[in-house]
């Protein structure tokens, strides 16, 4: 009997775990990434919870080995995108009236799991398959991944709990109803715990969805399935469906029963769907949610008043860490000229300790960028400055793929806040700085506002309450999360929901009640007492 009413999931953040050399964490984690180096595997296709292989396959490789092959992904092709279509609205019937308490018990118990035994095993996966280094896997992979569940988990109810008013002999009802279609999942492959959230957060309300993960990223995204099927996700509520995006996104998109996106990734893949969606939108069965979260130009500010130290560190760290491939890495700084030259000296010191190279060694800082396509693209960019006449590489500016797709921290000086790099996403570890005279604050945040059309997240570094109070006016829409005397990157889930505007997306929020609205249509029910 399943009368309990639960008013409060409590949540608390996975802690950190440090992998000092011979701690537990470490050597089971070191033993799963010689287990995965020395085991090949084959991921299926998975729908309606039967493996499925195409023959039809892609290559799973260490960006920082290229020619290392840790497994093969089989491709969904036209047949099976329609299978998974129809095997996943077969599972919504049973899927959205099981008791809310047990579905949610599926993704706490799927938390345990990442939190205990499969910890090793997600954050050697994604060390390998996305090139991050145990610090960056183990907030991300870890304690991120774990978290999304959590924190979805415990605002359940409270979504629930909101009613509204009934009047004397009149009794109102609001219920959550999931939405009537199925979902369409896409995720990148910079964050495995994006990646999980993407198809979790809609399902964990109630959907069924088809999730296609990032090529580059389908090794980690299979551990992922595996821990829910573990945690006992029903057959059919996540079907997994890697392959050629372009061509399973022709299928879905123009299919009747599509009710919503939710999509991580390049802004300019996302406005190709909302452009299909629109072309297709009489022929839906309803209006489908669109929900992105797309690229950014994240800036940093250093005021006169800034501390020295903390912005040198928080431009370093903000632009560097995981090679620059996270959305919210800092790309644009604007520091003030009577700064400049400390400042300079220290991130210049900074970046020459920077170690790029394996992953597995405990002092790499940065391993390599996750494939061929964007090495040339970021390659491109630091060719640009190379020639250019408005801008000087003050450090870096090296990139080798004869091994991995390694580049070292680039730092580029450019002589006019519209350079190229100080607009474009590069999404690399190449920072821009501009240099701007003290006496024009004012109108340097201007030029921060108006130069990028993205508007994810930047930071200020000051002291003076008066330009900190005048920044966080004039930047109001230039960055969904701001942060104050911090790097702009690291957003701890339930501590700084995410999300950008403008051409950075549609702002809802992930791993917040925000985001979970999206994915339910409430029905209210009026119920007179007294006829
Ligand atoms: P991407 O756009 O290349 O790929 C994202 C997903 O879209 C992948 O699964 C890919 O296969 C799929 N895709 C590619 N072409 C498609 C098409 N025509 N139709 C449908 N799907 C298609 O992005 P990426 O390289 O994986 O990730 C990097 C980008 O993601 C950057 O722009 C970054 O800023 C952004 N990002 C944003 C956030 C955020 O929260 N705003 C978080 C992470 C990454």
């Amino acid at each position: 009997m399943n009368n309990n009413i639960i008013n409060e999931i409590k949540f608390v953040n996975e802690p950190i775990l440090s992998y000092e050399i011979g701690s537990p964490e470490r050597l089971e984690l070191e033993k799963e990434l010689n287990r995965i180096k020395n085991n090949f595997i084959d991921i299926p296709v998975i729908i309606g919870g039967k493996e499925i292989r195409t023959g039809s396959k892609g290559t799973c490789i260490l960006p920082h080995n290229k020619n290392k092959i840790i497994g093969e992904f089989h491709k969904a092709e036209k047949k099976e995108v329609k299978m998974a279509i129809e095997d996943a609205l077969k599972a919504k019937e049973k899927w959205e009236m099981m008791p809310w308490q047990s579905r949610v018990a599926i993704f706490l118990r799927a938390a345990e799991l990442a939190a205990g035994p499969w910890r090793a095993k997600i954050n050697a996966a994604t060390m390998l398959s996305q090139s991050k280094t145990y610090k960056q896997a183990e907030i991300d992979s870890a304690c991120e991944l774990i978290d999304f569940f959590r924190y979805n988990a415990s605002n359940l109810p409270q979504i629930y709990a909101e009613q509204p008013i009934s009047p004397s002999k009149v009794w109102n009802k609001t219920e959550y109803r999931p939405l009537e279609g199925f979902i369409y999942a896409v995720s990148p492959f910079n964050f495995t715990s994006i990646a999980t959230n993407l198809p979790c957060a809609p399902a964990i309300m109630g959907n069924v969805v088809l999730w296609k993960p990032a090529s580059v990223a389908v090794y980690t995204a299979y551990v992922v399935y595996e821990i829910l099927k573990e945690a006992g996700l029903p057959d059919g509520v996540i079907n997994f469906i890697p392959g050629n995006a372009g061509e399973i996104s022709d299928i879905v998109l123009k299919n009747k029963y599509l009710s919503g996106i939710h999509f991580t990734g390049s802004t300019k893949v996302f406005q190709d769907m909302w452009t299909k969606v629109g072309n297709n939108i009489t022929n839906y069965r309803t209006f489908p949610r669109l929900v992105g979260e797309t690229g950014g130009k994240d800036f940093i500010i250093v005021h006169d008043s800034a501390n020295i130290e903390s912005a040198s560190r928080g431009l370093i760290n903000g632009a560097f860490e995981y090679q620059g491939q996270k959305c919210s890495a800092a790309s644009r700084a604007y520091i003030a000229k009577s700064l400049w030259p400390n400042i300079k000296e220290i991130i210049v010191e900074k970046a020459s300790k920077i170690k790029t190279g394996d992953i597995e060694e405990i002092d790499t800082f940065m391993g390599a960028v996750i494939d061929q396509k964007s090495f040339n693209t970021i390659k491109s960019y630091i060719d640009y400055a190379k020639k250019s006449d408005d801008a000087e590489i003050i450090f870096g500016g090296n990139y080798d793929d004869s091994y991995g797709y390694f580049i070292e921290p680039t730092i580029i000086l450019a002589k006019d806040p519209h350079f190229k790099t100080m607009e474009e996403e590069i999404f690399g570890p190449v920072l821009t700085i501009y240099v701007y005279d003290d006496k024009e604050f004012a109108e340097t945040l201007k030029s921060v506002d108006n130069t990028s059309n993205y508007a994810l997240t930047g930071a200020l570094f000051a002291k003076d309450r008066y330009a900190i109070d005048q920044a966080q006016k004039a930047l109001v829409n230039a960055a969904g999360n701001f942060y104050i005397n911090d790097r702009p990157t690291g957003a701890v889930v339930g501590q700084q929901p995410f999300g950008g505007a403008r051409l950075s997306g549609t702002n809802d929020k992930a791993g917040s009640k925000i985001n979970l609205m999206r994915w339910i249509s409430p029905r209210v029910t009026k119920e007179t007492l007294s006829n």
